[in-house]
């Protein structure tokens, strides 16, 4: 390669990496949560910010009450009053800016503000919440959720949208070993082998032995999940922040297909009964008839 297309090279990694970090600020991460700006990848992430150049992203529209693709746009934030007059030139460039993500499907609004001081850029602002989206989205797959997920979910899901992300990650490690235990019993309840040494297995080892049980996604990025088989006091914040949201989203998978079955049978049931229903009333002997009528072989 010559120098110029590793240069190139070079600075789409860069670009790559800024556009994650910037999207995280945006999606992921709580409210006074900052990207540092002092190195390369994170000057690059707050001129995406500021001239927002990030593209779309998935997130859970409040309205739409599902997973729909946002695209962003800067908001010009005037700096009048306060006895700056008009054509006063500030001496510093302004250290707020502010950011709209459009669902594109029914137009909703969510905004973001951020504050820039020293070498960070800090989110000091957003509506709606963290913790409204991730409510808004537990809410969505709410009736079949054992009551005891339900609550630690939710503490997890407060605790995180205001930054304590380690404690968190506590709750929502325990919900998640829970459905790693229940995807177990569920699978030896439909007649499979129970796992031999199961107890004793880490926690991604777990997770590829129950492959039928759990999430594919989950499943094929089960090496994610090695980290968990540490002690929790053992996991860093940074580790913490940045399992939260993939361990959360295998668990909202679970729980919509754990309700999908749910709906399954309860259907099948109702049909079941609409047939026995007919049956006894005597539509059942023209079909029967008719089996009797049909060519043999
Ligand atoms: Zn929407």
């Amino acid at each position: 390669m010559t120098d110029e297309s590793e240069e190139k090279m070079r600075l789409r990694v860069i670009s790559t990496k800024a556009a994650i970090l910037a999207r995280d600020l945006l999606i992921i991460k709580g409210l006074y949560s900052s990207i540092d700006t002092s190195d390369e990848i994170g000057a690059v992430a707050e001129q995406k910010l500021r001239t927002a150049s990030i593209g779309t992203f998935d997130c859970y529209c409040t309205k739409c009450r599902k997973e729909t693709s946002f695209i962003v746009s800067a908001m010009p934030v005037p700096h009048t009053g306060g006895g700056l007059r008009n054509g006063n030139a500030l001496a510093n460039p302004p250290t707020l800016f502010a950011l709209r993500a459009v669902c594109q499907r029914d137009l909703t609004s969510y905004l973001y503000v951020f504050h820039k001081a020293e070498k960070r850029v800090l989110k000091i602002g957003q509506a709606p919440s963290m913790a409204d989206i991730s409510f808004g989205e537990l809410q969505g797959i709410d009736s079949s959720v054992d009551p005891l997920d339900r609550k630690e979910l939710g503490t997890a899901i407060g605790l995180f949208a205001h930054d304590a992300a380690s404690g968190a990650f506590v709750y929502l490690r325990r919900v998640f070993e829970r459905m790693i235990a229940r995807a177990h019993t569920k699978r030896i309840e439909a007649g499979g082998d129970p796992i031999a040494d199961f107890d004793k297995m880490r926690v991604d080892e777990k997770v590829g032995a129950l492959a039928e049980q759990l999430p594919e996604r989950a499943v094929r990025n089960r090496a994610v999940f090695s980290v968990l088989s540490a002690g929790i006091h053992e996991l860093t914040d940074e580790q913490c922040l940045a399992l939260f949201p993939v361990v959360k989203a295998v668990i909202f998978q679970m729980l919509e297909e754990e309700e999908h079955m749910r709906k399954k049978q309860i259907a099948e049931r109702e049909a079941d009964a609409a047939f026995q229903a007919l049956l006894s009333n005597g539509f059942g002997s023209a079909a029967t008839a008719g089996d009797d009528e049909r060519p043999q072989g």
